[in-house]
């Protein structure tokens, strides 16, 4: 067998350490990668093909090969950490049209450090006193959209903050007192609020009130990552390990130099204050660069041609099925993806959303999706590797039709 074909075997072959199968190989050289540790199945944790979509309890996305040799490569070699987040900073800004830009363990970390950095500016002595604001001469409120209340607000008030909701313009002026803060804006509920992205800029301009923006999930498309700070948004926070498929424990605070520089100071590795904790090291720094320029680089065109073909062959195949209805729609915001909805008529197709999920959760392979309900299911194919849509679609057809 040449190297080449044994190579595509192995890709074939299913199950790591498979070598055994094939008389001689184990005489040759390197082994290949599916002869690595299996670390999960060591510990017994189940590994899934992801049809579901990014989400944190499933580890988000996994990062691409240009993302874990920047990982291996800086696990090499020791450098200071603040020149390393100076450096990959300014590189980062640039790309994104920010004033400056900072490496942080997450979106969530993002909101927290960005509001303490305002909060406190470059003074030591107030940092050192977050989360208390009281009788410290600090300012304590956000102000935010009603519809824009999502559990990752919370990363707010971490700094002490408390957040006042409102819904008109009108009402915002209202609240708007010398405590106030920081005015935040959720984009993945920007069609929700009655406050639109510009007019809550200029809100804060003409209150002389910073404002940020929350795009954890918001690319694709890709122009949404300097967008915001073209816009005028005083920081904008994105995750690292959704659509860019950065480390899933990284992500971007970016924005005006003051607020950026202050935020540095409730970070690691400066202790003595509320983000000792959010800690990025040289790995997750240069793999949040690398994935980053090359996320701006890469095809968007082809890859979501190539996400709407993945995902035609799984409604074609579950299409087939009597009974059952599909459409494909785009969210308008956040995890802007095709998404299939599978969904089918309960009296000709026993099975719940919940049941088929359990069916493919305990297949072969372990297959996850989202979106359940009492008879449909939701998928998206970004997750996936190539491929592996060939599988989602032959086992949703296999137990559809089973339950006929
Ligand atoms: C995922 C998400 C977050 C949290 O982002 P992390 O990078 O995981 O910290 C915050 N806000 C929204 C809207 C999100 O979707």
């Amino acid at each position: 067998m040449q190297r080449r074909e044994l190579l595509k075997f192995f890709s074939l072959v299913p199950m790591a350490g498979s070598a055994a199968l094939i008389p001689g190989a184990a005489a040759m050289a390197a082994p290949p990668p599916g002869r690595r540790r299996n670390l999960f199945k060591e510990l017994g944790v189940r590994t899934f093909i992801n049809a579901a979509g990014t989400y944190t309890a499933m580890t988000g996305s996994l990062m691409h090969d240009y993302v874990v040799d920047a990982i291996r490569s800086g696990a090499d070699e020791f450098c200071y950490l603040d020149e390393l987040q100076d450096k990959a900073g300014e590189k980062i800004a640039a790309l994104v049209h920010a004033e400056a830009a900072v490496v942080t363990s997450g979106a969530f970390a993002g909101m927290t450090l960005g509001l303490a950095g305002i909060l406190t500016g470059m003074d030591q002595r107030k940092v050192e006193q977050l989360p208390h604001l009281e009788g410290t001469g600090m300012k304590s409120e956000v102000i935010i959209q009603k519809s824009h209340n999502i559990v990752y607000n919370h990363a707010l008030k971490n700094t002490g903050c408390k957040l006042i909701y409102v819904e008109s313009s009108a009402e915002l002026e209202n609240a708007i007192n010398e405590k106030t803060a920081l005015l935040h804006f959720l984009n993945i509920e920007a069609d929700k609020g009655k406050i639109q992205h510009e007019e809550w800029v200029a809100l804060g301009r003409k209150h002389h009130i910073p404002t940020s923006i929350d795009i954890a999930a918001d690319v694709p498309p890709v122009s949404n990552l300097w967008k915001f700070n073209d816009m005028g948004f005083s920081f904008v926070v994105i995750s690292g390990g959704k659509a860019i498929r950065g480390p899933q424990s990284a992500g971007l605070l970016m924005g005006k130099k003051e607020i950026i520089a202050a935020a540095r100071l409730h970070m690691p590795p400066r202790g003595f204050n509320i983000g000792r904790g959010f800690k990025v090291n040289k790995e997750e720094i240069l793999g949040m660069y690398v994935a980053l320029e090359k996320y701006i680089q890469r095809d968007h065109d082809k890859e979501w041609k190539r996400w709407e073909t993945a995902i035609a062959k799984i409604e074609q195949a579950a299409g087939s099925v009597n009974g059952v209805t599909t459409s494909i729609t785009i969210p308008p915001l956040g995890n802007v993806t095709p998404t299939l909805e599978i969904s089918w008529d309960a009296t000709a197709i026993k099975l719940t959303g919940k049941e088929l999920q359990e069916k493919l959760r305990h297949g072969r392979p372990s297959i996850e999706i989202g979106g359940v309900k009492d008879n449909s299911i939701t998928i998206t194919v970004w997750m996936l590797k190539p491929g592996q849509e060939k599988i989602v679609a032959r086992r949703i057809r296999e137990e559809l039709m089973n339950a006929r």
